[in-house]
């Protein structure tokens, strides 16, 4: 097995070329190479005696561009990218105001089974290693020539299902020596596993976290979220308020509105009520409306601007999220699913 440096610290690599009989210093010149995206054969003061030295003993997994949509409305970009064993997985370049920003994957495919989500739809294939989801920000900042100041995980994967990459992936990502992004520029979200909220919040890492609530009660969010069978919104939002002391962080909420399943009026007013009880601060509910996934059957809300009138008036904090690429369905998963060959099949359900 190779090394797989670009999961690698500066110490950790120093160790590797230490064992290649190269000096010291040598790792902080390859570490610059490759957090700009360049290949072995790029590091051009490298010698080609240590070049090949490496690259017997190393690998460097940067995904490769399969194809690049680009909004005609907003400067959305998403990615298929192609990693080293030919997986594919998506990642989204969106411009905001406050900055750059990249939607990254965190696993090949999802195990959730989220009814409305088209990432789930074939399970898991396997979880992304920490230079994976770093590589989808390095290629993405080298092909568009802009750098990417913020990052959501909110692409394909749970997460906190791949909780020890993921923790590895933030430190090295938020390192001075590695791309720099500061945590408080990074949103983790998540559909909610309890026991890993509970350990988050012991890391130390000022990240945003966001929960995929999606209900207001039991029976609804069993039916469009299994995980809820193993986690109840009881357990989900006393570790949610748990968090939130531990930390001082708050957590945001996503919704997304489903018509006849979570979006009448009652509905939000039992979702004010539920969140009242758990959450002390005041909750932020982020909106958004359904991205309609064909083999799912559902279909987006009408209500949305109802829904989200009707929490504000109940003291939540809510906002619609805008729609960036809705051009290039700039959703996570769909992308994805037609471009592979779609009998693979990967593990699903918790
Ligand atoms: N697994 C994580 C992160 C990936 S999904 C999580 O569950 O949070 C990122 C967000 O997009 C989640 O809130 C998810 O529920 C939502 N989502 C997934 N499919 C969607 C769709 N078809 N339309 C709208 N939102 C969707």
């Amino acid at each position: 097995m190779k090394h797989d440096i670009l999961s690698m610290t500066l110490q950790e690599l120093e160790t590797v070329v230490l064992s290649i009989e190269e000096p010291k210093f040598r790792a902080k010149q390859i570490y610059g190479w490759m957090i700009k995206g360049a290949d072995f054969d790029e590091m051009r003061n490298i010698s080609s005696k240590t070049i090949d030295a490496l690259k017997s003993c190393c690998e460097l997994r940067l995904p490769k561009i399969v194809t690049r949509l680009d909004s005609a409305l907003d400067g959305t970009k998403k990615y298929l990218f192609e990693l080293l064993d030919g997986e594919c997985i998506e990642s989204v370049f969106m411009e905001y105001e406050h900055g750059n920003t990249l939607c990254i994957s965190s696993q090949v495919g999802c195990r959730m089974g989220c009814k409305f989500c088209a990432s789930t739809i074939n399970g898991k294939v396997r979880d992304l290693t920490p230079s994976e989801m770093l590589g989808q920000i390095i290629v993405a900042q080298r092909d568009t020539g802009k750098r990417i100041s913020n990052v959501v995980m909110m692409g394909i994967g749970e997460p906190l299902d791949n909780y020890d990459n993921t923790i590895k992936f933030l430190r090295l990502v938020s390192s001075p020596e590695n791309l720099n992004i500061g945590l408080r520029h990074i949103s983790v979200s998540s559909c909610g596993l309890v026991d890993k909220i509970d350990a988050l919040a012991l890391e130390g890492l000022p990240i945003t976290l966001s929960i995929s609530l999606h209900a207001y009660d039991d029976d609804v969010r069993s039916e469009i979220m299994p995980v809820n069978k193993k986690f109840s919104i009881h357990e989900l939002l006393s570790a949610c308020q748990r968090y939130f002391d531990k930390t001082g962080r708050r957590i945001s909420f996503e919704y997304t509105l489903i018509a006849n399943k979570n979006d009448t009026i009652e509905g939000a007013i039992a979702l004010a009520g539920v969140l009242k009880k758990y959450i002390k601060s005041t909750p932020h509910v982020n909106l958004i409306p359904l991205n309609e996934v064909k083999e799912t059957g559902l279909s987006t809300s009408k209500n949305v601007n109802l829904f989200k009138n009707k929490l504000i008036s109940l003291g939540i904090n809510a906002t619609v999220r805008r729609r960036l690429g809705s051009d290039i369905n700039a959703s996570c998963g769909q992308l994805r699913r037609q471009s592979q060959k779609l009998d693979k099949k990967g593990t699903s359900n918790l």
